[in-house]
């Protein structure tokens, strides 16, 4: 099954700057087509046929006020970097969805937003959304609190079609990667410090998630070629190195 997807995903995508200034790189699937343009860090824009999803939207990566309104919107956690209700405001319309966890919603007046915690679920748009638990193991401050603690951020596994996304967010190479119930396609793993993954960490994640397509994402000054080596006798994972700073 993975081989022929990944034949078919290696024979639609391509790489292009479709949205304004970003790049993006477009796959075919099941169900039609999905353009994953890379705004910057942690920051993403999808488009699945009519559909336009923003993950971590923030005005330090894009001028929201120029960018497609949204239908969806996902916050990973309450970061400045990833959540800012001023881009966020920026691109609401009438019928748009938000996800975001509890810890974001305490800090917002007045806002209606579907919260999920690690673990929930739901359809929303007929894209299928999975919470799933985004922290840090080894990476403390001085004091002893882990930078993201376990429980209150989320990543997010989307189902596109029989495509499976998996956004990091904040997290290390937790022990949850090792026992997902779905096979993730595509990856999007964090990789810098002291917040996120060495590159080592984001290997081994890569190895137990064994996604077909692997962006490091939110790398700050961290050398994605890095990880490109360390991974590159995996032949089942292609790392793809995007402008995600
Ligand atoms: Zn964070
Ligand atoms: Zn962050």
């Amino acid at each position: 099954m993975k081989s022929i997807l990944m034949l078919m995903l290696a024979g639609a995508i391509f790489s292009t700057p479709l949205c304004g200034q970003y790049e993006s790189d477009v796959i075919q699937t099941s169900e039609g087509e999905l353009e994953m343009s890379f705004i910057g860090h942690g920051t993403l824009m999808f488009k699945f046929n009519d559909l336009v999803i923003h993950i971590d939207p923030v005005m330090r990566e894009a001028d929201y006020a120029t960018m497609p309104d949204a239908d969806l919107v996902l916050v990973t956690h309450e970061h400045g970097d990833h959540l800012d209700m001023t881009a966020i405001n920026h691109i609401m319309k009438e019928d748009t969805r938000v996800v975001m966890t509890e810890t974001c919603m305490e800090q917002l007046e007045d806002f209606q937003a579907n919260v999920f915690k690690n673990g929930d679920g739901g359809t929303i748009h007929g894209i299928e959304i999975r919470a799933i638990p985004a922290y840090n193991v080894e990476h403390k401050r001085s004091n002893g609190s882990p930078y993201h603690p376990k429980g209150v951020g989320n990543g997010y596994i989307l189902s596109f079609g029989s495509t499976n996304v998996l956004i990091g967010g904040d997290t290390e190479n937790i022990p949850e990667y090792k026992n997902l119930d779905v096979d993730i396609n595509i990856a999007f793993l964090p990789m810098n410090l002291p917040y996120t993954m060495t590159p080592e960490m984001v290997a081994d994640a890569a190895l137990a998630i064994q996604a077909e397509i692997l962006y490091p994402y939110h790398y700050g000054q961290t050398d994605p070629q890095e990880l490109v080596k360390l991974l590159k006798d995996e032949k089942g994972i292609e790392v793809r190195v995007r402008d995600l700073k």
